[in-house]
């Protein structure tokens, strides 16, 4: 069993929220749909580090899958999120405070609490307010999935206005969907968070370099065992790039190392396929061109392995103006 407040309720979450303002403390946030790893516990532990206090979101927000997307299928597993999350603490940042920080609330809303007037899976069918970030939600993972970060957007919005966070934390596994939202936070003049402070935390991976991932647990241990393959290529194309040979060079490289995979998998069974791998400016999300680089780079793709598709990156160049 959990210790932790576990607030189903906006009405409920919000009169603990009023309680915590009078107090003038910070509010650490970490937005997941669940089926907790410890790539979400890496985001909670910044915010336990810096914050005065942390609130956890558990959400499957229906509006980023599409229609024939796996929402029926996701991982839920709350009572085990809840009592994972009850034995996470750490110590505090700062020296003069040493009593071991842990976190203070959770907030798992059913549906009809995020979109009290439904929500359509058909965009064309849906009514009512979604956000929307153009010109940037179509490159990269929008190629693929192209009404996902308006689905993001929304219930991040959405979060956002329920939690008022002083800090937010989200992962750069999903580097695009955190660039997103930052840019949101400033287009939208949002005061909880405000844009800097919405950090984007580097990806934990298990020791085979696999990026941890909810949909990791779709995978049988045949296909667990080819589904480093997209870091791998990722690894292999910025190599290539590191060495000045440019983007096209790297995406040539690291797509003859999924081609040369996939020939291994097939004799073991599984089906590795290629969705897409590119590089982008961080920006614009535009495919950088050629050799012209700039100072940072995102290295991406989507690999499906069997039924489960995995997504990915490295950055190239200068990290530390994405991440902190
Ligand atoms: P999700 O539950 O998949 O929506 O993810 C919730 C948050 O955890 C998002 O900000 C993700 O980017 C982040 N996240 C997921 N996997 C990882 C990982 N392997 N490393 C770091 N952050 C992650």
């Amino acid at each position: 069993m959990s210790s932790i407040p576990v607030f189903n309720t906006v009405a409920s979450f919000r009169e603990w929220r009023e309680n915590v303002r009078r107090s003038g403390k910070s509010v650490g946030f970490v937005a997941t749909m669940g089926a907790l790893h410890h790539g979400h516990f890496s985001l909670v532990e910044h915010s336990l580090r810096a914050n005065d206090l942390t609130v956890v979101s558990i959400f499957v927000n229906p509006a980023q899958f599409a229609p024939h997307e796996d929402l029926d299928s996701y991982p839920r597993t709350l009572p085990t999120d809840l009592s994972k999350l009850s034995e996470l603490t750490v110590a505090p940042s700062f020296a003069n405070n040493t009593s071991p920080r842990t976190i203070d609330a959770v907030f798992a809303p059913s549906v009809a609490e995020m979109y009290p007037n439904g929500i359509e899976r058909d965009v064309a069918m849906q009514k009512g307010t979604f956000i929307e970030i153009k010109g940037y939600s179509h490159q990269m993972e929008g190629r693929s999935r192209p009404d996902f970060f308006r689905g993001v957007a929304t219930a991040v919005t959405k979060l956002f206005n329920v939690i008022e966070p002083t800090d937010t934390y989200f992962g750069q596994k999903d580097i695009q969907q955190a660039l997103l939202l930052r840019r949101l936070c400033e287009d939208l003049l949002v005061s909880h968070p405000k844009p800097q402070n919405l950090h984007i935390v580097p990806t934990a991976r298990a020791p085979s370099g696999l990026a941890l991932s909810s949909r990791n647990s779709y995978l049988n241990d045949k296909e667990l065992a080819f589904a480093v393959t997209l870091y791998e290529a990722l690894r292999e194309g910025g190599k290539a790039w590191s060495a000045g040979l440019g983007r096209d060079e790297a995406v040539k490289r690291a797509t003859e190392l999924v081609k040369n995979r996939q020939e291994q998998a097939k004799a073991s069974h599984v089906d590795l396929r290629l969705d897409y791998l590119e590089m982008n400016d961080p920006e614009t999300f535009e495919v950088i061109d050629g050799h012209s680089g700039g100072n940072l780079a995102i290295f991406s793709g989507a690999l499906w392995v069997g039924r489960t598709r995995l997504i990915d990156n490295i950055l190239l160049g200068d990290h530390a103006k994405v991440l902190c």
